[in-house]
């Protein structure tokens, strides 16, 4: 059976730094909601503009646009396995994956949990920075071990020297707190998709503190996964 794994943190956490170790680990798919809605976005679909007006404030995208295109992206790694970041955010989402799982017949293997506290979450996300090249390719310009360097005057990704932005939702504070808003809501939001994943049971479940180093943190995951 293929192995799937469900990468909860808040925004700042380091999911998508541990969750591209976790996945070579298994050889999976990496499916990350807002790097596919990213995706769409440059590319100028039609699924993209409308999603952009959302992202941009940093609300979630409806879920009638949300949900299908995420199911339909991890039907296609169903022999692979699949790691699955920055979904589900709420609690209606996680019921609909869990319903769309069974009838599926695929089943989670694990949940890891990155637990963070959120004045640090929310540090850490000004200062991170997207390559162009590779968006699982670490840069962050407050972390000595993943700082960008310096090339022509410039900063440029420290794995493989692409070019580097600052993503906008990442420097509007406001946009900001509405992320963690919605990740520290234990009523409906995605610490409520948690604790949904808690209950089921099921799937062995992996919480770790995220505020020590990211070799820790991947040291503390690894440690649990078989
Ligand atoms: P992320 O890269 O995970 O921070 O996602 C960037 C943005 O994409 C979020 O702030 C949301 O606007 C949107 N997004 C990503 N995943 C979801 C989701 N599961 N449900 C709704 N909106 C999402």
């Amino acid at each position: 059976m293929a192995v799937n794994i469900l990468a909860f943190g808040p925004n700042g956490s380091g999911k998508g730094t541990q969750g591209a170790i976790v996945k070579d680990k298994y050889g999976v798919d990496h499916i990350e909601s807002g790097a596919i809605f990213r995706e769409h976005i440059k590319g100028g679909t039609e699924l993209g503009m409308k999603a952009k007006e959302y992202i941009d404030k940093g609300d979630l995208v409806p879920d009638d646009i949300t949900i299908p295109m995420v199911l339909e992206t991890l039907a296609k790694s169903k022999e692979k396995g699949w790691l699955l970041d920055g979904f589900p955010r709420s609690k209606a989402q996680a019921e609909a994956l869990d319903k769309s799982l069974t009838e599926a017949g695929m089943k989670l293997s694990y949940v890891v949990e990155i637990v963070l506290d959120r004045q640090i979450a929310k540090d850490r996300i000004m200062g991170r920075r997207l390559c162009a090249n590779d968006n699982n390719h670490p840069n962050h310009i407050a972390f000595e071990a993943i700082k960008p360097v310096e090339k022509d005057g410039k900063l440029v990704c420290r794995v493989c020297g692409g070019e580097l932005s600052a993503r906008a939702d990442d420097q509007d504070e406001d946009a900001i707190n509405k992320r963690h808003d919605i990740y520290y809501d234990t009523g409906t939001g995605t610490m409520a998709a948690v604790n949904y994943f808690k209950n089921a049971g099921g799937a062995k479940m992996i919480s770790v503190d995220g505020s020590v180093s990211i070799n820790e943190v991947t040291d503390a995951i690894m440690k649990e996964l078989e």
